[in-house]
């Protein structure tokens, strides 16, 4: 009798998803937790999707692991059906971050939490948390790289031995990303101040983030536009820097650049990046793509497994402090941050081998 009416107060505290006080409620046992990640084509999310089933698995869960192959009806479909399958939790890092808002009302109203993973969920009162990086300072790093490959900065921040001017041009993500004005933001924060006085030139003349974007970050997008670029705004001189906000494009920008006479070892532009993923970084050995920024998804996927756990049983996720708040457009939304850390040849071996990411074998 005892035990039922124990059970019962457990119930009912986690049906009213209350904060515990004194007692703790218990997890559901192997509660089923809906992921949906944007693509299977990046390295990252597939680390993300991968890394966060493993967690909530080995803390009893179960997981159902979609991948949209950043196609927003199809990750709307992922979505429905998970809820429709008895999800307890979801968490969502979305192709298009406006674009779920009818999903996320259905999740509230049948009590299913959401946290927002890596990209923000926009427009929508119907998100509960958020986890990713900070997204604005992955911006300052990309400009700040840009400028010590170009010479204009040494990697302490004092001042370099160039004095410029140097041609550069800018890349950012895709408009429906909202980590993407972030990261522009972030790199504009340190590069306008140098274009306003004529240290760093943008020959093509686009420098606003509309007409700078990369839809769904695609590659071949940005190769396309690069090309566009030399061989428009750069017949007479040299492009010396791209700020690319993420490594799949920077690979499209160093196609472009390598299929238009730029050759790796002799004035090769300075190309940012962003994910340290392996192509990206075995160009940086080669000489090749100079920098990228580093976000280890394997602590964002525990950040994110623990936050679930806290909600699933009906508790304020600890990682939280509203210093990290987000606003979606609709409601602020508690968020969790990770530190990023810049990545160019200097530091690659100690950051990423030392500290178990990649293997040395990989990189060979
Ligand atoms: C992520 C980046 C990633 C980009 C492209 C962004 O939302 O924060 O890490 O490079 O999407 O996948």
């Amino acid at each position: 009798r005892s035990k039922f009416v124990v059970s019962v107060i457990v119930l009912l505290v986690a049906a009213c998803g209350a904060p515990a006080t004194g007692r703790e409620t218990k997890p559901p046992e192997s509660a089923l937790v809906g992921v949906t990640m944007p693509t299977t084509t990046s390295q990252r999310w597939t680390s993300d999707g991968e890394n966060i089933k493993h967690n909530l698995e080995s803390r009893g869960h179960r997981v159902d692991l979609q991948y949209a192959e950043n196609d927003v009806p199809t990750q709307v479909k992922q979505v429905e059906s998970q809820i429709a399958a008895g999800a307890k939790l979801l968490i969502i890092a979305s192709v298009d971050g406006s674009a779920l808002t009818k999903p996320l009302l259905m999740a509230a109203e049948a009590g299913i939490p959401v946290i927002a993973y890596d990209r923000l969920l926009r427009g929508s009162p119907n998100v509960d948390y958020y986890a990713t990086f900070e997204n604005f300072r992955v911006g300052i790093y990309q400009a700040e790289s840009l400028l010590t490959g170009l010479g204009l900065r040494n990697g302490d921040g004092s001042p370099g031995p160039a004095a410029g001017p140097f041609n550069i041009e800018l890349f950012a993500g895709s408009a429906d990303d909202n980590n993407s004005a972030f990261f522009f933001n972030g790199a504009m924060s340190v590069l306008k101040p140098l274009i306003d006085d004529g240290k760093l030139v943008v020959r093509s003349g686009q420098t606003d983030f509309q007409a700078v974007t990369t839809l769904r970050w695609d590659g071949e997008t940005a190769r396309k536009r690069m090309e566009e670029i030399v061989t428009t705004a750069y017949r007479r001189t040299k492009v010396n820097g791209v700020l690319s906000p993420y490594d799949g494009i920077s690979l499209g920008i160093l196609t472009a650049l390598k299929n238009n006479g730029y050759a790796p070892g002799q004035g090769f532009p300075v190309v940012t990046g962003q994910d340290a993923e392996l192509g990206s970084v075995k160009s940086i050995i080669a000489g090749e793509q100079y920098s990228t920024i580093y976000k280890d998804t394997r602590e964002l996927a525990t950040a994110t497994a623990s936050m679930a756990e806290a909600v699933l049983k009906g508790r304020t996720p600890p990682q939280l402090n509203n210093l990290n708040d987000y606003e979606n457009g609709v409601k602020i939304v508690p968020a969790f941050l990770l530190n990023p850390v810049s990545v160019d040849k200097s530091n690659y071996h100690k950051v990423l081998v030392e500290s178990g990411y990649y293997s040395d074998d990989q990189l060979r």
